[in-house]
């Protein structure tokens, strides 16, 4: 099959690598020891002027929505382009790509596309407060914008560390947050939408792939198993006068891990967070609270929830220990556009390069998207899957190849 579009894939590493250095430099993070800029800050405002200063120089116009998202075009606001990007905020103790990387490569795309001499109606989108470090809320941005909040919480319980709202935070940045609403009108006339980002797993990197196609992006389930027995004296209570709360909440954390390779189909379950009162060593354990995150493209975590919840109880009350299931939070499944996965699958077919069709296991920003518009993701390696620390690594050659794809996928849909 014949390659319909090829890149000069050493310019754009060169250009993605510089992209990337330079924002890691001292002027776009708090910490010389690791990533760190979120909404509002003079280095986030930093980063954003960068994005807007490079797409300036190639011809798009750049604005931001009415709470800092930054937007960008090669056609006139709300006519018909396809939609790229990412985040460019970072974890509190982050690194150089995630989130970034996919803003860069997005970049690299209206670069190539400008220099392609086609007309190729573009809109770049780097969506505020990704990871929630600066007000403790995931995708914060992309929420507003697709009215996935309430004035309320804006104005009430989404807060700053110091107890400031996001609301008086976003005014005190010269934003116009009243207008929140609005946000939703930078969506209009997009055709698609395909986010690049690191991978932050190992799978990408274990099977010797250079791209990742994501196909669907994970449902999840949050809550808390509480186990509540009897603390008793530890050497003075006999084994059988006991009600150890601890005993069927290790049977339920064993269950889990059994239940999500019996159920497989891409479901995971983690039982992470384990406390337990009082938890001293000379005390039989009183109660104990045990967290389960569980997820998967395929609703494997819904019948891992079902199972699982019913079995604690059954172990539970076994023992005569008392049970509750807490939900915090769950969220559905959401599936990427067919159409839009082909082309891409096609277009990294065509470069004869290793890739891989699978699921996203985090959570991204394109989730909001997704309920208006045809969606895709690209995925790229990150060495060791590791993320979320200033140890993230990846390799831009991976990103120039994805933007290659990328926009090789977009020239052939819009055919
Ligand atoms: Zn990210």
């Amino acid at each position: 099959m014949a390659k319909p579009f090829t890149i000069d894939r050493d310019r754009s590493t060169q250009r993605i690598e510089n992209d990337i250095e330079t924002l890691a430099g001292p002027d776009f993070t708090e910490s010389d020891e690791a990533i760190r800029r979120y909404a509002y800050t003079p280095q986030y405002e930093n980063t954003l002027q960068y994005f807007t200063r490079e797409l300036e120089k190639i011809g798009f116009s750049v604005w931001r929505d009415p709470v800092g998202t930054l937007i960008a075009s090669n056609v006139p606001k709300g006519s018909p382009a396809f939609g790229i990007g990412s985040h460019c905020d970072s974890n509190r103790n982050g690194g150089k790509y995630d989130g970034t990387l996919g803003v860069v490569t997005a970049l690299e795309v209206c670069r190539l596309a400008q220099e392609s001499g086609q007309h190729i109606p573009l809109r770049l989108i780097s969506f505020l407060e990704e990871e929630g470090s600066g007000f403790g809320q995931m995708l914060l941005g992309s929420r507003i914008m697709l009215q996935r909040v309430t004035e309320e919480e804006l104005k009430t319980t989404i807060l700053a560390p110091d107890g400031t709202s996001f609301w008086d935070s976003a005014k005190a940045a010269g934003y116009e947050p009243e207008h929140w609403q609005e946000s939703i009108s930078e969506i209009d006339g997009l055709t698609g939408w395909i986010e690049v980002h690191i991978e932050q797993g190992r799978v990408l990197q274990d099977t010797g792939n250079r791209i990742g196609v994501v196909h669907a992006l994970p449902g999840y389930v949050h809550g808390d198993f509480h186990f509540t027995g009897r603390a008793d004296h530890a050497g003075a209570t006999p084994m059988d006068f006991r009600v150890d709360a601890v005993i069927p909440a290790a049977e339920t954390i064993l269950e889990v891990e059994r239940l999500a390779n019996e159920i497989g189909k891409t479901t995971v379950g983690t039982t992470s967070e384990l406390e337990t009162h009082p938890c001293l060593i000379n005390v039989v354990p009183g109660s104990v609270r045990v967290s389960l995150d569980t997820r998967s493209v395929t609703g494997g975590h819904v019948e891992l929830r079902d199972h699982i919840v019913q079995y604690a109880k059954e172990r539970a009350e076994a023992r005569g220990v008392g049970f509750e299931w807490v939900e915090r939070q769950s969220l559905p499944i959401t599936p990427m556009n067919d159409g839009i996965v082909e082309a891409l699958r096609a277009e990294a077919e065509a470069t004869g390069e290793p890739f891989l069709v699978m699921p996203s296991g985090a959570a991204h920003d394109t989730m909001c998207v997704a309920d208006k518009v045809p969606t895709a993701m690209v995925f790229v390696p990150c060495v060791d899957g590791l993320s979320h620390t200033p140890l993230e690594d990846s390799d831009t050659r991976d990103a120039a190849l994805a933007a290659e794809i990328v926009l090789g996928a977009i020239i052939a849909l819009n055919a």
